[in-house]
């Protein structure tokens, strides 16, 4: 069954349009179940009915006139109660509907499975039998499982047909697809598509004039490859023992050895491009591997696949590079990265569209810090036939538009008008404090990781930077930046902000953020090595980074240090330990440096309970709601299937912010939220109901958290957090103070949105 499952789905994807898929899919399950028909059913939302699409067994005339409301038929109740309906007796249930058009009256044995994405149903699968026959449970499952792959062929093909319309003059519209989060905001620009690697089982083959030149290409390729293995050996001699470095060494071998080099080669000579005779070489290559015996000789199959990845992300890197950016770019990919965000002029990235990745990821953190609206979670995104097409992106209502139509593109140009409107009618604010009606006062900080943004603070009137991230610029090498480096760096951002108090956040790698010289490969990244667990594992790199720190901090004491990840209190005196030993050390060079101003990031469930214990060793604690969130909900901050699930006004997550702000404040120490959370007004004005510090935010929200606070009084503030915070769901919370926005006349924020 399994074979047959994945022979559909591989033939279904293959297919060029929906209506060539759903005749497909009906002929091959009748067969497949051995059953007189199979018929799809699509359900048409807005008509409100199940339209017969497809059919093997039924008459064909019956196709696109069979229409039963929603809820009618046994078909009908598949779909409304979102399960399988098998009898062996169809006719003989109530719910029966006997249509003439299809020709069905000698029909017993049915079965409907609904095809559902996300909740919704698209349609539904049926199959009938002319005698009397219940389905078995084998059948039922398969007819379920296929059922399930076919809601994403289904919604890819709908989205295939849809393009093609677009291409065609004759039928010009507009497509849209949805995403699951975003940044706020709205851009119109033309598609950049930006390919991750291939992966390389799906490289295809292509056909070649110039063998010669597409030889020395691939040559060259696997020289650049050789060469970036030694250096990587190289470099990872001091952070990595000699038997893990042996994998260079053997990936090294495999590229001198003869199999795979000239295997592709006399590809390429017969006719195929690089890619494609890398791909075959590679795969045939591999597979000896795999059918070998030993487990460990079994095991290289993977190394040799890896290489052949990376030799294949070379190729495919040298035709990225001279990359045309146009003047409103919209970055398209599957999952785009910080590096090929950063890699587009400022001035000419507009918006962001992403398969992957949500609205918390790093990515999303970026582009919110660049002011870039952005859209994740596009999972229906066919980024291959987007490139160079008008598209819209629309992060309030987290869709984007392809191809808009003259009244649609006015309709964002206006809402871009609206928006632009919006920020210079706050820019009176600039100056003044974050103050409520009734004289309480807030600091308001930035987040930063970049000068640009750094630079932008400066001009914009923030109190400081309450985060700088400080693994922006370690992204942007090409090796870890060395302590004069550092320094320098560190040096410049607290001289622009003096005398802002500046937070420097220690390296905060792993999760989602992998150096691409410092790869990290794990099951579980948000669990595993991430944040201070490396540094303290590779005091080298930490120390380092704390010296160039402390070294800044001579002549700008403007200077915090703060340590992210922290969940247990050895970790914390740990990383006291090694700043104190960073000091010792400057100070016996002769550098007169003080330690400053220290802080722990409160992000993970277990620092929530032991924060009365931490606070007491550090000046004051600021709270990653980020990270906090995905831990106490146990949602994957990145994971755009269950991004509904994730929202920082959780009761749960507001009882844990509310109990470390007491805490922290019953110790006299201070304490801020610098996750994303601090930037939607919404959740502001409930975080200053419970009587935050100071929230550190995106430069873009600053001024909309001011006009709400200036906007309010703190009574107000705190009345309505205790009214909310024992509501059982986000939704009512985010609810119920939407309508206290309203009420104070801050309709024009509510857009922002989580
Ligand atoms: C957070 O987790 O809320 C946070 C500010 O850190 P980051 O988003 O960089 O993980
Ligand atoms: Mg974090």
């Amino acid at each position: 069954m399994l074979d047959i499952l994945r022979r559909i789905v591989q033939d279904i994807n293959a297919t060029r349009d929906l209506h060539e898929a759903l005749n497909l899919i009906v002929v091959e399950v009748k067969a497949a179940l051995h059953t007189d028909v199979c018929s799809v059913y699509m359900t048409d939302a807005t008509r409100g009915e199940h339209v017969l699409m497809a059919t093997d067994g039924l008459r064909p005339g019956a196709v696109g006139k069979v229409r039963l409301k929603i809820g009618q038929g046994l078909t009908g109740m598949a779909a409304s109660r979102s399960e399988p309906v098998n009898l062996d007796n169809a006719p003989a249930h109530p719910a029966f509907r006997y249509i003439a058009a299809t020709g069905e009256a000698p029909f017993h044995g049915f079965i409907g499975v609904p095809i559902i994405r996300r909740r919704k149903v698209l349609g539904v699968l049926v199959a009938q039998q002319r005698e009397q026959r219940k389905y078995t449970a084998d059948e039922e499952s398969f007819l379920v499982t296929l059922a399930a792959q076919l809601a994403g062929c289904i919604t890819q093909a709908e989205i295939r047909q849809a393009l093609e319309r677009l291409d065609d003059d004759a039928l010009s519209g507009t497509l849209f697809l949805e995403g699951v989060s975003s940044a706020s905001g709205v851009a119109l620009g033309e598609a950049v598509v930006v390919f991750p690697s291939t992966a390389l089982d799906q490289a295809p083959d292509k056909d070649i004039d110039n063998p010669e030149a597409e030889a020395a290409r691939f040559r060259q390729a696997v020289a650049a490859e050789l060469a970036e293995l030694q250096r990587l050996s190289e470099r990872m001699r001091l952070l990595l023992s000699a038997g893990d470095r042996a994998l260079f060494d053997a990936y090294a071998l495999l590229l001198s050895s003869d199999s795979l080099v000239n295997g592709t080669l006399e590809r390429i000579y017969a006719g195929n491009w690089a890619p494609g005779a890398l791909r075959a070489t590679v795969m045939e290559y591999a597979n000896i591997f795999v059918e070998m015996d030993d487990p460990y000789l079994r095991e290289r199959a993977a190394d040799i696949v890896d290489l052949g990845q990376r030799l294949l992300d070379r190729l495919q890197e040298e035709q990225t590079v001279s990359r045309h950016y146009p003047d409103h770019t919209i970055l398209m990919g599957e999952d785009i990265s910080v590096s090929q965000l950063l890699d587009v002029p400022p001035e000419k990235i507009k918006g962001l569209v992403s398969v992957r990745g949500t609205s918390t990821s790093h990515v999303a953190l970026l582009a919110r810090g660049l002011g870039i609206p952005a859209v994740f979670g596009v999972s229906n995104l066919p980024p291959g036939r987007l490139n160079g097409r008008e598209v819209a992106v629309d992060g309030y209502t987290v869709r984007v538009c392809v191809q808009p139509s003259p009244t649609l593109r006015q309709e964002y140009q206006k809402l871009i008008h609206e928006e632009a409107e919006l920020s210079r009618g706050l820019q009176h604010l600039r100056d003044l404090p974050a103050e409520t009606l009734d004289g309480h006062r807030l600091d308001l900080y930035a987040n930063s990781g970049l000068f640009a943004d750094i630079a932008a603070a400066r001009n914009s009137g923030v109190q400081g930077v309450g985060l700088y991230r400080s693994e922006m610029h370690f992204f942007l090498r090409d090796r870890f930046p060395g302590e004069e480096e550092q320094t320098t760096i560190y040096t410049r951002i607290l001289r622009i902000m003096d005398p802002h108090p500046v937070v420097l956040r220690t390296l905060d790698i792993g999760g989602d953020k992998s150096l691409p010289y410092f790869p990290i490969a794990e099951q579980n990244p948000f669990l595993g090595w991430r944040g201070i667990r490396i540094s303290l594992d590779q005091p080298d790199l930490f120390k380092t980074q704390l010296r160039a720190m402390l070294r800044a901090g001579i002549a700008y004491p403007n200077l915090s240090i703060l340590f992210p990840m922290i969940s247990t209190v050895s970790e914390l005196t740990e990383a006291l330990e090694l700043l104190r030993c960073a000091e010792a050390e400057l100070r016996e060079e002769g550098f007169p440096v003080q330690i400053p101003r220290i802080g722990l990031m409160i992000e993970v469930p277990s620092a929530v309970w032991k924060i009365d214990k931490l606070i007491s060793m550090v000046d004051f604690a600021s709270i990653g709601s980020n990270d906090l969130t995905q831990y106490l909900l146990a949602v994957d901050r990145n994971n755009d299937r269950v991004a509904k699930l994730y929202d920082s006004l959780h009761p749960v997550v507001l009882a844990a912010i509310r109990h470390v702000i007491t805490q922290v404040q019953a110790a006299g120490r201070t304490v801020s939220v610098c996750g994303e959370m601090a930037g939607d007004p919404a959740a502001a004005l409930l975080l200053m109901g419970m009587g935050i510090d100071s929230l550190s935010m995106n430069l873009g929200s600053l001024l909309k958290v001011k006009w709400m606070i200036r906007s309010v009084g703190y009574d107000e503030a705190q009345a309505l957090l205790n009214e909310v915070i024992d509501l059982d769901t986000a939704t009512a919370i985010r609810e119920r103070t939407n309508i206290f926005l309203d009420q104070h006349g801050l309709s024009g924020l509510l857009r922002v949105g989580k």
